[in-house]
């Protein structure tokens, strides 16, 4: 039976639980024990409480056992990125800075799963406030990728694509600012998704860019990040940016793609994008419409900007979030004692890293006075131009798809020292954040070095169904996703 648990889907697992075929502390068991043996060669895992995920995993076979609805979630465990705040628990947002908070409250999403029956399994590693693409930049340790140990998992929510990855947990949590979710996920080999902005509560998620973060799933399957999605989605009285509407059942809304019109976009496939990557991605493409969808070419002409946009946008407004972050307001203290600006820079020099450093430098300089409009204000004008691409692409097409990202993951080490090379490697995924659409990455193939390849559908706002369909009926014509990683 443990074996397998280790290799079924949340669904599966949920089902099984529920039946009560299985205990959801058996099920929890055999998770935590993966984690007990690939945990230090990987550190997908930044903290592991097992008594807290075996009492949790106690309350749902009491549910059960007194005859309780335990919820579309029932016994599956979740990995959690360490940017979501859980009541007592560390949530380091991989900053050292951090590293003794525990929070006084606990993120909405993490308290709707928790509702829908999951067990938490651990909190992952990340990049430093979530500012980073290979998890290199975690405060704390360097996270591997699982189907090369010499290579990065992608960041900056890396540690929950390994979890999922290497059979530590089913399914997990992520946040995506420009990619967070969906890089790791190609890097990884497995599904990820990041929601339209605001479909999804920010309550308790440690922030980085709030115009652009957002909270997502990471799975092995579509279905799995569909149902996940359907129990955090909706509105939260907590986070007024939240949206009002009403979440579908995207589990049962998947359906058929016949006649679905996909856009794909001739500057996805230009310089740049490794040639593996490219045939993997184009297969996948005619994958589609061998299952009766049409292909359209569309145009997003303002790509070339993406990434400069970004870094503007994304750094101003991590220059306002950081601030708080003084050795006063919150987290460790470590300046000097010679009065309050000692304090402040001493505490923030010491206990930030250098990427988050890079950036409060950068984000405050451009929204300061004299260089406001010549950065910031110039930022967010390529970013309507962005947003405005796809809106024309949206009227000719129902979803666009392309690589994830341009080659398969590199090396750890590659890119640590060359930041604009490390922004580049973004280049396919920061369009959809900075456009607030919804995206999800799902595996599409090889490299000859059998790295995997990531192939990115991107939808209209608030329309999850049709790119989960879209990624849902690709899985079902394909096996990239069922494969194992060597560890
Ligand atoms: N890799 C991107 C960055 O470093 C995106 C990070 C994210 O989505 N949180 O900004």
């Amino acid at each position: 039976m443990a074996e397998e648990v280790a290799s079924a889907t949340a669904v599966e697992i949920a089902r099984m639980v529920a039946g009560g075929s299985i205990s959801a502390r058996e099920v929890a068991l055999t998770f935590l024990d993966r984690i007990e043996k690939v945990n230090s060669s990987t550190n997908a895992f930044l903290h592991v409480n097992q008594d807290w995920s075996l009492s949790c995993a106690d309350l749902i076979d009491q549910k059960i056992a007194r005859g309780e609805n335990p919820g579309p979630l029932a016994g599956v465990p979740i990995a959690i990125k360490d940017a979501l705040c859980i009541e007592g628990a560390p949530t380091t947002c991989g900053s050292r800075i951090l590293e003794d908070y525990r929070p006084p409250y606990t993120a909405t999403v993490v308290r709707r799963v928790l509702e829908a029956g999951a067990v938490p399994i651990g909190k992952t590693n990340m990049d430093e406030f979530a500012m980073g693409s290979s998890n290199e930049s975690s405060g704390f340790r360097k996270c591997f990728n699982p189907w090369d140990l010499s290579r990065a998992p992608g960041g900056s929510s890396g540690g929950s694509a390994v979890a999922v990855a290497a059979g530590m947990a089913p399914v997990a949590l992520g946040s995506d600012t420009g990619g967070s979710i969906r890089q790791p996920a190609a890097f990884c080999g497995v599904t990820g998704m990041k929601p339209t902005w605001g479909r999804v509560s920010r309550y308790g998620l440690g922030a980085f860019a709030s115009s652009l973060d957002q909270v997502g799933p990471l799975s092995r399957t579509v279905e799995d990040s569909a149902l996940l999605l359907s129990v955090i989605a909706g509105h939260d009285e907590r986070d007024s940016t939240s949206l009002p509407d009403p979440v579908d059942d995207y589990r049962s809304a998947l359906g058929s793609i016949k006649g679905l019109r996909v856009g794909v976009p001739a500057e996805y496939f230009g310089e740049g994008l490794d040639g593996e990557v490219a045939a993997a991605v184009r297969a996948a493409i005619a994958t589609l419409e061998e299952m009766g969808a049409s292909l359209v070419e569309v145009s997003l002409p303002h790509l070339p900007y993406a990434v400069a946009a970004y870094c503007i946008v994304s750094m101003a407004e991590s220059s306002s979030n950081l601030a708080r972050y003084d050795g006063v307001h919150y987290g460790a203290r470590k300046g000097g004692t010679r009065g309050i600006d000692e304090l402040y820079a001493g505490t923030r020099a010491q206990l930030l890293g250098r990427e988050v450093k890079r950036r409060i430098m950068l984000g405050t300089f451009v929204l300061s006075s004299g260089y406001y409009d010549a950065y910031y204000l110039k930022g967010l004008k390529a970013r309507r131009l962005i947003r405005r691409d796809f809106e024309e692409a949206f009227e000719k097409v129902d979803v666009i798809a392309g690589p994830t990202t341009p080659t398969a993951a590199f090396r750890i080490g590659e890119k640590i020292n060359d930041p604009l090379a490390m922004y580049l490697s973004d280049i396919f995924t920061i369009s959809a954040p900075l456009a607030g659409i919804p995206a999800i990455s799902v595996p599409c193939g090889f490299t000859s070095e059998r790295l995997p390849v990531g192939f990115q559908i991107m939808g209209r706002l608030l329309d999850e169904k049709t790119v989960l369909s879209a990624a849902a009926a690709f899985q079902g014509a394909t096996d990239f996703h069922e494969a194992a990683c060597p560890l």
